[in-house]
């Protein structure tokens, strides 16, 4: 994406390399005491680009991380910060975190012996490793970490911890210094407003439309309860344990309680179960990723019974699902739109942490609304002008603002 958007712009193949090639990467092992045990877990951090403001990027903890993935994460982050007018770079943290192993390593099965609470120790340990390893890129605000996958804001506490700085990270509790009211819902937020504007644009009233999602964490539930709470109704539901599905519509206040008691939506009551691969056959208005990338690929496109994809996941379009979603006319609102809204609840965040100046929720939910909307407006017109997908408009417009942050500051 990013070397047609430069090539449209006319950009030389040297310059396109030079927004695509990251600044830095850094990799390190942690160590972390568990018991009688030592655990010891691969890190990379990947500092992509720094030209419109620090580097900014979640922590991800999960079995598959790699630093390919990793530096892809980062690289996504540059675009959607510059593509909102978020005054940050990308980076991104990924932690490689095999639970089957380490259950292993302490004589037990993780899916029979799964216990929720050995994995927070864990993890809150892990990241105060993090912390101290990499403490003085965030004390100087040059890489500010959040949450991503597999880590929540009682983790980002732990970095605030080593560091004693709120503005050396964000993601943070309720009632902490520097946290954020509306913060942990903005992701999910932000996604409602891009599902709920696109039914607009078609002319449709929400109760009349359907939506399935796949994730059901931070930001899959969150979206799927404003979406909810606008009369649309979501037929099916997977998360890593499990799926349900009711075409009458499944109860999303009554799944999110259940599963803060349960850790998975698998098994609600009154409902059909689901393999986690049926996700994709789903017939709704909208299906929302919002759990893993590379999902949606030539294999899984020709399934999709939906009429349109709102990516709250971070790229899962894989590079092979592109061309057969343009065929099929299956539209895409891309993630570093649709997705935004954390990172734009970030920059609040920040602010608020460097001023201490309060903010109500509701003024960092409506410049969630006004940043995403303004950016699908200026994709939409892009793509109609130069006749090419809302996904490859946007990466153009964030493009435009990386080179141009480059240019004036003498890097390309
Ligand atoms: P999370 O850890 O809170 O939740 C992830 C969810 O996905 C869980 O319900 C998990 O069970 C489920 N899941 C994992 N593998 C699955 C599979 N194979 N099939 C179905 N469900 C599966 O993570 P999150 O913060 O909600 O992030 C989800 C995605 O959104 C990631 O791609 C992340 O990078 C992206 N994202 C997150 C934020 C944020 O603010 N948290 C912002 C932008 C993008």
């Amino acid at each position: 994406m990013i070397t047609s958007a430069g090539k449209r712009m006319g950009l030389s193949s040297q310059e396109i390399q030079e927004l695509i090639a990251p600044a830095e990467m850094r990799v390190a092992r942690l160590s972390v005491s568990s018991g009688r045990k030592v655990l010891n877990f691969w890190c990379v951090v990947a500092l992509h680009n720094m030209a419109c403001g620090p580097y900014k990027g979640g922590v991800r903890l999960a079995g598959d991380v790699d630093i390919y993935e990793t530096l892809e994460l980062a690289r996504l982050m540059t675009l959607k910060c510059a593509v909102t007018g978020t005054e940050f770079g990308g980076g991104k943290t990924g932690i490689r975190v095999d639970w089957p192993a380490i259950y292993a390593l302490h004589g037990k099965d993780c899916v029979r012996d799964r216990d929720r609470g050995f994995e927070l120790d864990i993890t809150l340990a892990l990241m105060e490793r993090y912390a101290a390893r990499f403490r003085p890129l965030f004390e100087r605000h040059e890489y500010i970490p959040a949450p991503d996958m597999g880590t929540s804001p009682d983790h980002m506490a732990m970095i605030f911890n080593v560091t004693r700085d709120p503005a050396s990270v964000t993601g943070k509790p309720q009632n902490m210094q520097g946290w954020l009211p509306g913060r942990r819902e903005a992701t999910g937020w932000g996604i409602s407003r891009a599902t709920t504007r696109l039914w607009q644009k078609q002319g449709r009233e929400p109760k009349d439309c359907t939506f399935a999602v796949q994730g059901f964490g931070n930001v899959g539930s969150y979206a799927a309860s404003f979406i909810a709470r606008e009369g649309a109704r979501m037929v099916a539901v997977t998360d890593i344990l499990g799926g349900v599905y009711d075409p009458a519509g499944l109860d999303v206040e009554g799944l999110r309680e259940y599963t803060l008691e349960t850790g998975s939506v698998a098994g609600f009551p009154g409902a059909a179960p689901m393999e986690l691969d049926q996700i994709y056959d789903v017939e709704c208005d909208v299906f929302l990723p919002a759990a893993i990338g590379g999902c949606i690929t030539d294999r899984t496109v020709p399934r999709l019974r939906c009429g349109a994809i709102v990516e709250g996941a971070n790229m899962p379009v894989a590079a092979s699902g592109v061309a057969p979603l343009h065929e099929r006319g299956i539209p895409v609102i891309p993630d570093i739109i649709a997705n935004s809204g954390g990172v734009v609840a970030s920059m609040e965040e920040f602010s608020k942490s460097l001023s201490a100046a309060a903010i109500e929720r509701e003024v960092v939910l409506d410049i969630v609304t006004n940043r995403i909307e303004t950016a699908v407006e200026r994709a939409e017109a892009l793509a109609l002008e130069h006749g090419v997908s809302l996904v490859e408009a946007a990466t153009e417009l964030a493009i435009r603002r990386v080179y141009d942050a480059m240019r004036v500051r003498r890097f390309i």
